[in-house]
């Protein structure tokens, strides 16, 4: 399920967003979704969150609910609940959805064990999502869809989110980026199908995939088996984001040069030490932790991060 145009504030709160704590999420995929509903259950406090991303839709993560979104995930029913504590919370939601239930096999006791399309989950996911901010109306929450250029650091400890048409002030940022900006790269124009034109002399665009790791790899092989010809590349870390946080000392890139240097909560280090109210939410992770990019390991990092926000924001309104 995925809602198009929303740009404004979607909770009714007759609180001024300004005076809550702000949250910055930039990335709306599977990361910054996942990570909107561990702040919502995990966050006891009033907060305003601000998703960001250019694709102009809101949904249960771009990969999940995208054109692959009837490919099969590869992690079992069991392992895909984002409900903290409560590992029957997906198998739970299947067996509730009479559409799913008449079209799979009575025969199954349950569903943990089966593999399920992307977007049946994308479709769990996004539920979630919607169910978690309708039963937090303290919370309020605004959508913004142009790409995040770059983040600063204020002397009063706050951040800065860059965007082409200005800025926006907020307390905890967190990125959850994963492989990039989707812009029209796995779209194939006539002229780049390598069989159809051989002799004329054309020059396809250069596909730039952001990211790495074995997921990076199957994009690059879905571009290729779809018949894009021109150049792809995937250079870590060149993102005007990552490249801003570096240059503000913000951020590291992890040993491999893979990724941002993250531990395991995805708090980004710099100098091997976390940078105050600064998150890196799965894939940016890479190579820091093993399998970061999954979904499990992905929902584990998102609860683990939303309780250091939690606590660290208990800690700073009290000594404020
Ligand atoms: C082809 C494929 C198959 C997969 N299959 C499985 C599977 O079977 N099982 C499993 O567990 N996992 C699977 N995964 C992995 C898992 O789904 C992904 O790791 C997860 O979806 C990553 O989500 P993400 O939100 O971190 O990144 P993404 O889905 O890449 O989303 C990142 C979002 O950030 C936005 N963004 C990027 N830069 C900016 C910016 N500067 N400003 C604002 N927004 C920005 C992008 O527009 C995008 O919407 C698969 C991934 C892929 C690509």
């Amino acid at each position: 399920m995925t809602v198009h145009g929303l740009f404004a504030k979607i909770s009714p709160d007759s609180d001024s967003p300004r005076e809550k704590p702000r949250i910055a999420i930039i990335g709306r995929g599977f990361s910054g979704i996942m990570m909107a509903i561990a702040l919502m259950k995990s966050v006891r406090t009033a907060f305003h969150v601000h998703l960001f991303d250019p694709q102009p839709t809101i949904s249960g993560g771009q990969v999940m609910a995208a054109a692959q979104s009837g490919e099969i995930l590869n992690s079992r029913v069991r392992d895909l609940s984002v409900a903290a504590g409560q590992p029957e919370d997906f198998n739970d939601w299947l067996c509730a959805n009479q559409d799913f239930r008449s079209a799979v096999s009575a025969a199954i006791p349950g569903f943990q064990q089966i593999f399920v399309p992307k977007s049946i989950f994308s479709d769990y996911v996004y539920q979630r999502f919607s169910e978690a901010l309708t039963r937090r109306p303290d919370i309020s929450m605004q959508l913004s869809c142009q790409a995040v250029l770059g983040l600063r650091k204020l002397p009063s400890g706050r951040f800065l989110v860059l965007q082409e048409e200005g800025s926006i002030e907020c307390d905890v940022a967190v990125l959850a980026t994963g492989f990039g900006i989707r812009a029209l790269e796995m779209e194939v124009a006539d002229d780049e199908r390598p069989l159809v034109r051989a002799r004329r002399l054309v020059v396809p665009r250069h596909a730039v995939l952001l990211g790495s790791g074995v997921r990076v790899v199957d994009r690059l092989l879905q571009m290729r088996d779809n018949g894009y010809a021109g150049e792809i590349s995937a250079p870590d870390l060149k993102a005007p984001v990552i490249q801003n946080l570096f240059a503000g000392g913000l951020a590291q890139p992890d040993e491999l040069g893979l990724g941002l240097a993250v531990s395991p909560a995805g708090e980004v280090l710099s100098d091997s030490h976390p940078t105050a109210n600064l998150y890196a939410i799965g894939p940016l992770g890479l190579g820091s932790l093993p399998d970061i990019d999954l979904v499990p390991e992905i929902v584990t990092q998102t609860y683990a991060a939303a309780r250091l926000i939690a606590t660290r924001r208990r800690v700073t309104q009290k000594s404020a």
